[in-house]
């Protein structure tokens, strides 16, 4: 099994199988997979990638 991590670029959260793949990159959670919205938080609380507002994915 390959672990995967978040491509959230300030995410280093291992990306669970049910994880959703968004243009082919895999996230760890919703949160990261539309780059947060409204500054909506990474699953893993610990995580701090949502501060960042890194912009969105751009399609
Ligand atoms: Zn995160
Ligand atoms: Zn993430
Ligand atoms: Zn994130």
């Amino acid at each position: 099994m390959t672990q995967r991590i978040c491509d959230c670029p300030y995410c280093k959260c291992v990306v669970p199988e049910t994880a959703p793949e968004v243009n082919g990159k895999s996230y760890c959670c919703e949160a990261c997979a539309s780059a947060h919205p409204d500054s909506q938080p990474c699953q893993n609380s610990q995580c701090d990638c949502h501060h960042h507002g890194w912009g969105g994915i751009k399609t």
